[in-house]
């Protein structure tokens, strides 16, 4: 018998002349809305499940033996109904899942994310506008421009700039890169990148980070065809940010050596410390030699939303350019992340007219095109109505308070494991991420790194307790990223208290094996 629909209570509610064409009825359209409603009906019912059943931030399950339930996986046999697929996919992934709304989960930047912004990707996918044109998203474009003129207002830009959605950080980062030697080879070599590629001496440019930025500026560096060589790494100060006199020594140096500096890249809020780099330093030493600033605030924008600790992104408004990621810091869903300009001229750059989408010949207020605005996509999720539905029904001032308890829980943290005998602190952070590790108790020839590796190992394969590591002079350090605000002091100390004793285990057992 034929199928009549993939949710077996739908067969008997749908009305009788829709019952005559079910060839398409798995298609979204004027006559499935029944099917629609009960399939979303269904899977918010997993995801509830997902809530209460989920009791540690991971199954602990060895990618071997989940790969292994996959053996049976045929596409060619579709499955007969939603039961068999929420069942299937129950055990593949969802029982598996990262549950990053645990307190317990300490270890990325992934946010616990708002139930608006939830709510918000249901009609995002049903209706599924692409922000590339007026006449795929009509209102979504203006929603679009409203939240990111309203971001620009949070970072202290005037009505001249300008951004853009974009699918995360590194590709914002990606467009602030290279805006910046665009512009560079534009203003000062009178040569069109975008047309003419690079110049001959495009090999002698110059981009500076601080040794603690993010990884994604020496990819889109090798993916602009500049190389990993045209980005200076400048060493970082007690906290880990960048060290402005030894930024202007290293662009004297460069400029020695007869190569070209272009662009500084500030970071605010570095994934591995959580602290930002000396803004105003930076952005005064790049008007000396003329060199555009990119802020990465992928992660410290969230300071945007607080009044409390807003002035530690004081600068940030003299930024050429700024990376924003909502899915780090405004506890969205992923992806939410923005790419703004001070000076929305600037995008003008990399404007490109297809014939077909955005005519040269197009007025473009009359039909405006986020297009003109996006480097690396085309077709573009209306992600901005997330934090549409987010900043309409809870307003900055909650975010901000969300904000500020997850920072002042940090600097809690940081005082207690500093204060212990067990534990070495790296630094304090301006956000939520601490770096330390667990010290051997006794004198003794036990492998401080390895120790540390172990414990991470262990507390991810219990699913207990999820963190995150880094190294830091070659040493293996535990990292907390603290985004949650429901995570208290309490937590952090039962999440010690884990630490010590698989410390203390791991010592214990190579103390013996070293006696015997
Ligand atoms: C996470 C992060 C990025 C990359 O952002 P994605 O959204 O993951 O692409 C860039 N910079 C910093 C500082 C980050 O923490």
């Amino acid at each position: 018998m034929e199928k009549q629909t993939l949710i077996s209570a739908v067969a008997t509610e749908l009305p009788e002349h829709e019952m005559e064409d079910t060839a398409c009825n798995e298609l979204f359209y004027e006559r499935t809305e029944t099917e629609y409603r009960l399939a979303i009906r269904a899977a918010a019912e997993q995801v509830s499940g997902f809530l209460k059943n989920t009791k540690k931030p991971f199954s602990g399950i060895k990618p071997a033996a989940l790969l292994a339930e996959f053996d049976n996986i045929r596409f060619d046999d579709p499955l007969p109904d939603y039961k068999s697929l929420f069942e299937e996919v129950n055990a593949l992934y969802i029982k598996h899942a990262t549950a990053f709304h645990l307190p317990q989960y300490i270890a990325h930047l992934n946010c616990p994310v708002v139930i608006p912004a939830l709510a918000a990707e249901v009609i995002i996918s049903a209706i599924n506008s692409s922000q590339d044109t007026y006449d795929q998203s009509a209102g979504g474009t203006f929603m679009e421009r409203r939240l990111i003129d309203w971001t620009g207002q949070q970072i202290g830009y005037d009505s001249q700039c300008d951004g853009v959605f974009t699918g995360g950080g590194s590709q914002s980062n990606m467009m602030g890169l290279l805006l910046a030697r665009d512009h560079y080879a534009l203003t000062y070599l009178d040569h069109n990148i975008k047309l003419q590629g690079h110049p001959a001496n495009a090999n002698r440019f110059r981009i500076f980070v601080s040794e603690k930025a993010h990884f994604s500026n020496q990819k889109n560096a090798s993916l602009m065809g500049l190389g990993e060589q045209a980005i200076v790494k400048v060493a970082t100060d007690d906290r880990f940010r960048m060290d402005a006199t030894l930024l202007e020594q290293a662009i004297h140096h460069e400029i020695e050596n007869g190569n070209i500096p272009i662009a500084i890249v500030a970071t605010a809020g570095t994934t591995d410390f959580g602290n930002i780099d000396p803004l105003q330093d930076i952005t005064r030493i790049a008007g000396q030699f003329n060199l555009w600033v990119h802020v990465d605030a992928a992660y410290g924008c969230g300071l945007l939303l607080s009044e409390k600790y807003r002035y530690l992104l004081n600068g940030i408004e003299l930024a050429d350019s700024i990376t924003i990621d909502y899915h780090k810091s405004f506890f969205q869903p992923i992806s939410s992340s923005a790419f703004l300009v001070k000076n929305k001229l600037h995008l003008n750059i990399i404007r490109h007219h297809a014939d077909y989408l955005n005519p040269k010949e197009q007025d473009y207020d009359e039909l405006p095109a986020q297009i003109n605005k996006s480097i690396t996509q085309s077709t573009r999720r209306f992600d901005a109505l997330k934090l549409w539905f987010t900043l309409r029904l809870l307003g900055k001032q909650k975010l901000g308070w969300y904000t500020d308890r997850i920072i002042d829980t940090t600097e809690e943290a940081a005082c207690m494991i500093e204060a212990s005998a067990h534990f070495e602190l790296l630094s304090h952070s301006d956000l939520g991420v601490l770096v330390f590790r667990y010290l051997p108790q006794q004198a003794s020839a036990i492998d401080t790194c390895a120790m540390n590796q172990h414990i991470k190992q262990t507390m991810f394969f219990n699913g207990e307790v999820l963190v995150a590591s880094t190294r830091v002079n070659g040493r293996f350090y535990l990292k907390f990223t603290i985004l949650n605000p429901l995570t208290t002091i309490q937590h952090i100390q039962n999440i010690l208290t884990i630490i010590k004793k698989h410390g203390k285990d791991y010592e214990q057992r190579h103390l013996v094996a070293a006696k015997s």
